[in-house]
């Protein structure tokens, strides 16, 4: 059996077989995969799925209950990766399930409202006073991307001011990196991007005051919005401090520039009220997704009632969508929202997941490893680092992805899913039980042995 699946791995990957043990099959999932590959760019509909960053085929999943899932080989993991956030409550939660099932019995779209948008709008609303008016989309995308619209129209600004290291979904005027400089206007990340487009979005450092600060010299009252991960969670974690975001909000405000919290990650996750609830800072607009859909497709945002009185039909920014607000997916937001929302539920989430974090750092501080573990609500990262803190992406060191390579074969191998990709962070779920929590630990121990001793 080894000897088939060696075969199915280029020379790169030649097993490091470390244990001494066989690699977990994965005959199905390899068979899945090529197939795939004749039917999708590189057999994926989202590029981080094809594994190039680690080691082996993608694994096909083929269920999930609570914590774990099943792969086509029939192979169990507990999840950390949770379909990369939305599922804040664990796989196949019921209560989800059973409003979705509901909800479907009366057909599952009509291009007209519905009592649930009203029903989920007010959850949400209700419990988070840095929104007013919210509107639905399909994606956290597709949020960012109404949500810039909205800022340039209101401004009658052209410029957009990211952040290097933050990442906001595929809309052309966000797949921007920085050039060299302090300040630079972004180069495309993406071919297909127009310069022209690129041209209109600025890109700094993350906690980088003086950067900032110049930008808003460089292109004063030109800049129509600012827009920032509170939590950057897409490149790492890079943890920002508070000051260092109220200095953002505060310059926004002296230049008349829209701060921009783009909390598909973050929000619902770290509190109810996401970043702005975290940090007590009120930016103009706030994009969602992720958990706002319980595991559908589903996006927002929103501001306050004046500023999203711009927003088609009441105002000339215009944003449409045949699926906004689809019922059945605003069925399984207003399920898994309403769950959030019960007493207790993001202290336990929260404490459990310090727990975790804290006794990971115990243990590999214990043995000198270069390693450490970020942790905020509960959202984790590891990294294979000694610096303290990392606050932008350029402190990243590159290199040491080639560790996390073979500790995500380890835990794979040990029954654990970490997302495919040392710049991906993990998330626990209220379905993570404590045993699940202390085999994981335990495999990561092991795992971090192995990739420090080669033993
Ligand atoms: C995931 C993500 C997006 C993109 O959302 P999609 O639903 O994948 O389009 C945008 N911004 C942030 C911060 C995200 O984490």
């Amino acid at each position: 059996m080894f000897d088939s699946i060696k075969k199915m791995f280029s020379a790169e990957d030649e097993p490091v077989n470390t244990t001494g043990k066989p690699d977990i099959s994965r005959e199905k999932s390899a068979e899945l995969y090529a197939k795939a590959q004749t039917y999708f760019p590189g057999g994926v509909n989202s590029p981080v799925r094809a594994f190039k960053s680690v080691y082996g085929t993608p694994l096909f999943i083929q269920k999930g209950d609570g914590s774990h899932i099943w792969d086509a080989d029939g192979n169990e993991f507990i999840d950390f990766c949770c379909s990369w956030g939305p599922l804040i409550l664990g796989h196949n939660n019921a209560k989800v399930r059973e409003k979705v099932i509901e909800v479907m019995q009366n057909g599952m779209s009509f291009g007209a409202p519905t009592a649930l948008e009203n029903e989920l709008a007010e959850l949400i609303l209700k419990n988070n006073k840095f929104i007013e008016k919210i509107r639905f989309v399909s994606s956290g995308t597709e949020a960012v991307m109404s949500a810039i619209r909205l800022a340039r129209g209101y401004t009658k600004r052209d410029k957009i001011l990211k952040f290097e290291g933050c990442y906001h979904g595929h809309a052309d005027a966000l797949l921007v990196k920085a050039g060299s400089g302090l300040v630079t206007f972004g180069e495309t990340s993406s071919a297909g991007v127009p310069k022209s487009v690129a041209d209109e979005t600025i890109v700094v450092a993350l906690n980088d005051k003086e950067a900032l600060a110049k930008a808003f010299e460089e292109f004063k009252d030109q800049i129509a919005a600012v827009i920032i991960e509170p939590v950057p969670a897409n490149n790492g974690l890079l943890l920002q401090e508070k000051e260092y975001l109220q200095y953002l909000r505060d310059i926004c405000t002296q230049n008349g520039t829209m701060l921009i919290f783009d909390e598909v990650i973050s929000g619902f996750r770290v509190g109810f009220e996401g970043a702005a609830g975290y940090y007590q800072i009120k930016p103009d607009i706030i994009t969602y997704g992720k958990i706002i859909g319980g595991g559908m497709p589903v996006g927002a945002y929103g501001s306050s009632a004046a500023i999203m009185s711009n927003i088609s039909p009441e105002g000339s920014v215009y944003q449409a969508g045949t699926l906004s607000g689809n019922p059945v997916a605003m069925g399984a937001g207003i399920a898994q929202l309403s769950e959030l929302l019960r007493i207790g539920f993001y202290r336990d989430l929260n404490n459990k997941t310090e727990e975790f974090v804290e006794a990971i750092q115990r243990f590999a501080t214990a043995r000198n490893y270069k390693f450490k573990v970020f942790g905020i609500g509960s959202i984790f990262w590891f990294a294979f680092t000694d610096k303290e803190y990392i606050r932008k992406a350029e402190d990243i060191d590159a290199s040491s992805m080639e560790k996390f390579k073979k500790f995500h074969r380890e835990l794979l191998n040990r029954g654990i899913y970490l997302g495919p990709s040392g710049y991906e962070v993990g998330f626990i779920s209220s379905a993570h039980t404590k045993i699940d929590l202390e085999k994981t630990k335990r495999a990561i121990f092991d795992s971090l042995d192995l990739v420090f001793n080669g033993k």
